[in-house]
């Protein structure tokens, strides 16, 4: 049979769909009831109320009904209830992300009641696997993913599991969103993985050669090409100071992101923030490669720290 969309019933007036809302709230002996409710046992669709009146609470009110629940009946509303709607809005406005005015145009909670229960409506979203209505309004970089990862891997000192995102909420970003870009939280870790590995250097202009396998390639002074690469007098650096995202997470991996000097870790004490140093500091000839790179917590960096 031929999937089609119902008719569109032209001969409905507002007095029928009125009517079988009174005749709801009457059969259940209550003098308001829900979208949600009326859904269960009403005649008519939410889109033919919306077409007709609007919103529900107005539907309500013309019907001659209470317009908002009471707080009694309020806290039997579920966190449930509340996720369950959020994402029927969102799929019947096939997005990401659902705003506050498309929620009360669609929804069958109050946002402000939403509001106080999730502590805010991002809050909510997240928890409802939707995306922030600020960040929706972009799409998230594939690098902005990893570095989220990136972030999480240190804090908690080991490979995220797909249950640190979705219910230890670690992640800033739903699980969902990397669903959606990779296919699924094992392959986010290995487009991760993959990313960390690749030998590219990042766009920074003064990145010249990659020393790691020893393939020393021109650079554009030709008097640094014959320079001794270590034990210079002069500082001259075939690398560039800046230490980049995939070399820094190899340098935390290695060291099991923990501090060098102290121990320190952001998984034992998330105010511990981990820096990536240079052994022989840059500034007297140390290059920026594996060997000469160590994590340190931010209060050994400081100590240490001859520059500046
Ligand atoms: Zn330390």
């Amino acid at each position: 049979m031929k999937f089609e969309l119902n008719e569109y019933k032209a001969s409905l007036t507002d007095e029928e769909i009125l009517s079988d809302i009174k005749q709801v709230a009457d059969s259940l002996n209550v003098d308001y009831i829900s979208i949600s409710t009326y859904k269960k046992y009403g005649k008519y669709s939410q889109t033919a109320i919306q077409g007709h009146f609007g919103t529900w609470k107005r539907a309500l009110s013309l019907a001659g009904l209470r317009k908002e629940r009471t707080s009694s009946e309020r806290k039997l509303i579920s966190d449930d209830d509340y996720i369950a709607d959020v994402q029927r809005v969102a799929a019947m406005l096939g997005s990401d992300t659902v705003g506050y005015d498309d929620y009360k145009k669609n929804g069958s909670f109050s946002v402000e009641h939403i509001f106080k229960r999730f502590s805010s409506w991002e809050e909510f979203l997240l928890k409802a696997g939707l995306e922030p209505t600020g960040l929706a309004k972009r799409k998230i970089t594939k690098e902005e993913l990893f570095e989220e990862i990136e972030r999480i891997w240190i804090l908690l000192g080991r490979q995220p599991t797909s249950t640190d995102i979705i219910k230890h909420g670690v992640s800033k970003y739903s699980i969902d969103t990397y669903k959606r870009r990779f296919g699924g939280w094992r392959k986010a870790l290995e487009a991760f993985v993959d990313y960390i590995n690749s030998d590219n250097t990042e766009e920074s202009p003064d990145v010249l050669v990659t020393p790691m396998n020893g393939e020393n390639e021109s650079v554009s002074e030709s008097s640094i090409e014959s320079a001794p690469k270590r034990q210079a007098q002069k500082p001259i650096h075939s690398t560039s100071r800046n230490i980049n995202a995939r070399l820094r997470f190899q340098v935390l991996k290695r060291d099991h992101f923990k501090c060098c000097a102290c121990g320190a870790s952001p998984a034992k004490n998330p105010n511990v923030e981990l820096e990536v140093d240079h052994i022989v500091a840059w500034a007297n000839g140390g290059e920026t490669i594996l060997d000469n790179l160590q994590t340190l917590c931010s209060k050994c960096n400081n100590g240490k720290s001859n520059v500046l």
